[in-house]
């Protein structure tokens, strides 16, 4: 096959299904075959050996990418076209893959359903009276309907895992500081990482593996050597240890979800791993502390949308302060308001120890939890999500019950820790995903037990 052939087929199947899924806010077909027809003519040469050259992918619309629409979704940006790439598009670029489009999310990333997009929901391929997840729902569901064979997504409190979990395919959210945010929209600095969405676990470690290393420009990304992640795919999981935090299968997680992660044990089990039940007592602080810290950080970082350096600006403004107020009160959706008077509320003074330091204090006491039970055992194992996809429109007014869908998924934010979700079974036709959660800069560890188990 040539990258020509690869491109077709990627674009017949979004010309295909895509009305039906919605996994996309950009597609560049006219681009994206000139870049496959120069890539044809390395075929052969040593450029055309690196495993993602020439494999179509789709990138969330939060990474910028040069002279192609970077959007967030939000109508804050939605004529905004880059005039440089990120550095994980510069790292996807040199392996040779190729980008089809920029997939749809939750605008700015702060949602679980990809309902809060400006421009339209995505749809789960699965069944689509349901929502994919989100943030990163149209990644997921780019890669789940076959669109693409891999995409992007950045996690600040699931948004990797919790959609591929609701689509059926496997999604990784790298330690804090493994891959560079260098050119990736800011929501919550101290939290978002970007990672790969894929329909096989081998896949996943291929992408990572591009995509991971330090970065001058992201003072955050760590002088740490990058792992060949794909050999560390032995299938031999024997003598693992494996803990079960009786948080994550008990209030609040629904009976398939649970019964999902038991079975799954079994399987584990049978491979020659062990596993025993422990306690993250400080995980019922997780979804407080989260929602602070990072509206704190939003609001801070979403300052920059003013009207006067890039982005939406109102028209006819009568003077600055106008300007500012007009602009991102007809730039910004209610969701993004919401955290943003959220933050600047929690940082404002006199309230900052009430409630910015408190929570602060809770995340310290929640990686501490972690990092005890990972000086114990090999990987962390629970549901990713509490139950699998809700309906469309089910919680986009629900506002708490969707918040609590991140339950499972936040508290590895809060700790800066890998983890990834993988396929575990269905629910009335809906997948189920489960979460493995490794030691910081263990992405191998979860790889190779993720790699067994599937
Ligand atoms: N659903 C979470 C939120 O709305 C997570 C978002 C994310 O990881 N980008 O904040």
């Amino acid at each position: 096959v040539t990258v020509s052939d690869l491109v077709d087929q990627s674009l017949s199947r979004i010309n295909d299904i895509e009305n039906k899924v919605k996994a996309f806010i950009t597609v560049d077909e006219e681009n994206v075959r000139s870049q496959a027809k120069k890539l044809d003519e390395q075929l052969g040469t040593d450029a055309s050996q690196h495993p993602l050259f020439g494999i179509p992918s789709g990138i969330k619309d939060n990474i910028v990418t040069q002279n192609l629409l970077t959007t967030c979704a939000s109508k804050m940006l939605e004529n905004f076209d880059p005039i440089y790439n990120a550095t994980v598009m510069e790292k996807l670029n040199a392996q040779g893959a190729l980008t089809v489009g920029k997939t749809n999310m939750d605008e700015f990333a702060m949602g679980s359903t990809t309902e809060t997009s400006y421009f339209h929901p995505t749809y789960n391929p699965w069944n689509t009276n349901y929502v994919p997840g989100g943030s990163s729902g149209g990644s997921a569901a780019a890669v789940a309907a076959g669109e693409v064979m891999f995409s992007l997504g950045t996690d600040t409190g699931g948004s990797i895992r919790q959609p591929a979990a609701f689509c059926g395919v496997v999604g990784m959210k790298p330690t804090y500081g493994r891959v560079s945010r260098w050119g990736v929209v800011a929501f919550a600095s101290s939290f978002d990482q970007v990672g790969p969405i894929t329909r096989t676990v081998e896949d996943n470690a291929a992408v990572l593996e591009a995509i991971s290393g330090h970065d001058h420009r992201d003072s955050t990304s760590i002088h740490r050597e990058v792992p060949n992640y794909v050999k560390s795919l032995t299938g031999d999981i024997r003598g693992m240890k494996i803990a079960v935090p009786k948080e994550y299968i008990g209030e609040g997680v629904s009976e398939e979800s649970k019964e999902a992660v038991l079975s799954s044990l079994k399987v584990l089990e049978k491979l020659g791993a062990t596993w025993e039940e422990v306690s993250l007592p400080h995980s019922e602080f997780g979804l407080g502390s989260y929602y602070i810290v990072t509206s704190s950080e939003a609001s801070s970082n979403l300052a920059r949308f003013d009207g006067v350096r890039y982005g939406y600006r109102t028209e006819d403004p009568k003077n600055l302060l106008e300007l500012y107020k007009k602009t991102r009160s007809e730039g910004f959706g209610d969701e993004v308001k919401r955290r943003i008077m959220l933050g600047t509320f929690a940082l404002s003074a006199g309230y900052y120890d009430a409630y910015y330091k408190k929570a602060q204090q809770a995340r310290a006491l929640i990686k501490k939890d972690f990092d005890e039970i990972l000086s114990k055992y090999d990987v962390i194992i629970g549901p990713t999500t509490p139950t699998p996809a809700y309906r469309i429109g089910e919680v986009v007014d629900d506002i708490l019950t969707m918040y609590a869908n991140d339950l499972l998924t936040i508290p590895v934010n809060l700790a800066g820790l890998p983890a990834i979700s993988v396929p575990c079974g269905f629910t009335n036709g809906l997948p189920l995903g489960l979460q493995m959660i490794g030691n910081y800069f263990d992405e191998e560890t979860i790889y190779r037990v993720a790699h067994a188990f599937e």
